[in-house]
């Protein structure tokens, strides 16, 4: 899987993206991860990205010219075949979920991601899109309004990445394929006492009967189990 972000500030997705698992990944080649500069994409000295709104208001918004150059230099580098989609984050699009990670991971091959700032992106940059007869998703991670769509991005990208077989070892393989989400978990000391009170891990993890744990880490996942498919 290959993501392709355009953003104005690349260097967010540089420490986050370079460790522990999904460094790990990348180093391995089953995921790909490509930053493009908006402002690369433009002429003029000052590298102005965005403008003021039509219709007035306090915000700035994304200009179109930019950010379709940003996109066509991508596509230009791409096989024919590649499955691609492209994603324009704002916090009106539809809610994005763990199916949809999951969905992702095995439909497409490549995914674009484009992050918007201020006010958001000028709205035919979608319709330029559509007209390309690409495919495109308008999605928000959440009921909260973010300054900007790299951190999107980096939940798309850690959620998608961690569904593409490979990524994840054997000991951390995807808990929700199995058991679900929210069972509690427990390591060493069996006992750890704090201001003379015990905090115990419970007896039934320690009696060495999978029956009895699978049957106690059921009765304790949370009921919304994340299911991916
Ligand atoms: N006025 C815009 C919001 C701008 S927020 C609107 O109504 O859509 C600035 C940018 O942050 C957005 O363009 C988007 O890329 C990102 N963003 C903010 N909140 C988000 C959320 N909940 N999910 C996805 N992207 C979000």
């Amino acid at each position: 899987m290959r993501f392709d972000i355009i953003t104005i500030f690349p260097k967010i997705f540089d420490s986050y993206l370079n460790e522990s698992i999904l460094g790990r990944a990348q180093k391995r080649k089953l995921i790909e991860i490509k930053t493009y500069n908006l402002r690369d994409f433009v002429k003029d000295k000052y590298k102005k990205i965005d403008d003021k709104s039509y219709g007035g208001g306090a915000g700035m918004v994304i200009k179109i010219e930019p950010m379709i150059k940003a996109l066509s230099s991508i596509l230009k580098s791409k096989i024919k075949n590649q499955k691609s989609k492209v994603i324009i984050f704002s916090p009106s699009g539809k809610q994005f979920d763990n199916k949809i990670a999951a969905q992702f991971a095995k439909k497409y091959d490549n995914l674009i991601l484009i992050c918007g700032r201020y006010e958001g992106i000028d709205e035919r940059v979608k319709k330029i899109i559509e007209n390309c007869k690409l495919k495109i998703e308008n999605l928000s991670i959440g009921p909260y309004v973010l300054t900007g769509g790299e951190l999107p991005a980096m939940v798309l990208i850690d959620s998608i990445s961690r569904q593409i077989p490979g990524v994840l070892g054997k000991e951390e393989s995807i808990e929700e394929k199995r058991l679900g989400v929210g069972v509690p978990v427990y390591t060493r000391p069996e006992t750890f006492i704090h201001k003379s009170k015990k905090y115990s891990v419970p007896k039934v993890l320690l009696s060495g009967n999978h029956k009895e744990i699978e049957k106690w880490r059921i009765s304790k996942r949370s009921k919304n189990r994340l299911l991916t498919t």
